[in-house]
């Protein structure tokens, strides 16, 4: 499929029915009936960026913490005997408080426990990526939010995340620095969804064409009540969500597309058929929210709150594979 014939099927040419049936089997013909699992490790919840969709933005008054390593640790070892060996690190934005010192300090206990960390933090110039890389780090997470650019400067008012430009570069800096593994994507509510689409699918076209080294991944956050009163101006319907997963899996067949605990169990259960490869599961959004039952402020509600096993159940239900391990850093 080229890009003409994508933005074709986002604007409703093709049946939803007939659209799930070809990128079940594409997904099929690609990756089988598996689907892995991971965990987000919160380390901190400090940001100095004022999101106006976010918890964790500077105004909201949450409580703020940033773990100790030896609490990252426990609150890792929970999540190993859970049975994860693919682990996301995420922080807020904010270098002073979380430098990368520290997140490189984390990364080298964490990487004695796990297979994979991944890491969705502040962008950083590519020295920085490469640092974390030689510390254990393998993946990196960095959404543009919106493509748009009015909506951009208007749901992101201060903080060094106003620069939209050092964002979406941010994805090519983390391949030049070598990540095996680069993730990308908006955030569904903030502007309109075909627009996003077709802005995010140049966008990967641009880093496949510069960086086939690299393994690109595609994620689909929906807004989720927050500790904000962000409203959602441009939501995304079940279908209009399905319908965007299964365009981008017939434009991009070999890419893996990652679906968050932000979607209801339900849904979660319909649609990862139609292109999802990868799923979060059993997720705490705060630092601490596992073993360390801390209450600190959360980045946003779950709406799937099953346990990890219940996610591989419900996938082994359906006859598919739920991978615990994929991959694993041999040298270094
Ligand atoms: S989205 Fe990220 S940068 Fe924005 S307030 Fe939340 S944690 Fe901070």
């Amino acid at each position: 499929m080229n890009l003409h014939s994508f933005k074709k099927i986002i604007n409703g040419e093709m049946e939803l029915s007939e659209l799930k049936a070809a990128a079940h089997q594409e997904t099929l013909k690609h990756f089988g009936r598996t689907i892995q699992l991971y965990a987000p490790l919160y380390l901190s919840n400090e940001c100095v960026n004022s999101c106006v969709y976010c918890g964790f933005n500077r105004r909201s008054g949450i409580k703020r913490s940033t773990l100790t390593v030896d609490q990252a640790v426990r609150e890792a070892e929970y999540l190993r005997k859970e049975g994860f060996q693919h682990i996301l690190i995420l922080t807020g934005e904010d270098p002073a408080k979380v430098p990368v010192s520290y997140i490189k300090e984390a990364v080298v206990e964490l990487k004695k426990m796990f297979a994979s960390l991944s890491v969705e933090i502040y962008p950083l110039m590519e020295e920085g990526y490469s640092e974390l890389i030689k510390a254990g780090v393998d993946g990196l997470a960095i959404y543009q939010e919106t493509y748009h650019r009015p909506t951009y400067q208007a749901v992101h008012p201060d903080g060094p995340k106003r620069d939209f430009g050092w964002r979406l570069e941010a994805p090519a800096r983390g391949a030049r620095a070598g990540m095996r593994k680069v993730g990308l994507g908006f955030l569904l509510g903030l502007y309109d969804w075909r627009y996003e689409a077709v802005r995010l699918a140049e966008h990967l076209q641009s880093l496949l064409k510069n960086h086939w080294q690299t393994q690109f991944q595609v994620s689909f956050p929906r807004i989720n009540p927050a500790e904000t009163n962000y409203r959602v101006k441009y939501p995304v319907s079940d279908d209009d969500f399905l319908r965007l997963v299964c365009a981008l899996r017939l434009l991009f067949p070999e890419i893996g597309f990652t679906l968050s605990t932000r979607e209801r169990a339900a849904f979660r259960d319909q649609i990862f058929r139609f292109g999802i490869t990868q799923m979060s599961a059993g997720s705490k959004t705060s630092p601490g929210g596992y073993a360390l039952a801390k209450k600190n402020g959360k980045q946003f509600e779950i709406a799937d709150a099953r346990t990890p096993r219940e996610v591989g159940r419900s996938l082994k239900l359906a006859g598919y594979e739920p991978v615990w391990k994929d991959w694993e850093r041999v040298l270094g």
